[in-house]
């Protein structure tokens, strides 16, 4: 198991599946691609629509193409965990 990156942050996650651990195949609001309260990524940076991301269930790191512009809803609830925009 790698360490949890330190720019690993609460208020920056995303909500795409993991490659590695796959956690979110049987669950329901992850199939319906709505923001899950269980299985979400640590938002670590992103270069455009490049994600780099590290899942905290099983540490891995990895980058996702989010396809900025094509998946406009993905990158909108990438964000909304941005510190300031917090209820
Ligand atoms: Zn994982
Ligand atoms: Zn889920």
């Amino acid at each position: 198991m790698l360490p949890l990156d330190p720019q690993a942050e609460i208020g920056r996650r995303a909500w795409v599946p993991c490659p590695n651990c796959d956690d979110t195949r049987d669950c329901e609001p992850c199939g319906e691609r709505r923001t899950c309260s269980l299985h979400w990524r640590y938002l670590l940076t992103n270069k455009g629509s490049l994600l780099h991301l590290q899942c905290p269930g099983c540490t891995h790191v990895w980058t996702h193409e989010s396809g900025f512009g094509a998946t406009r809803s993905l990158w909108s609830r990438v964000t909304s965990g941005l510190p300031g925009q917090r209820p």
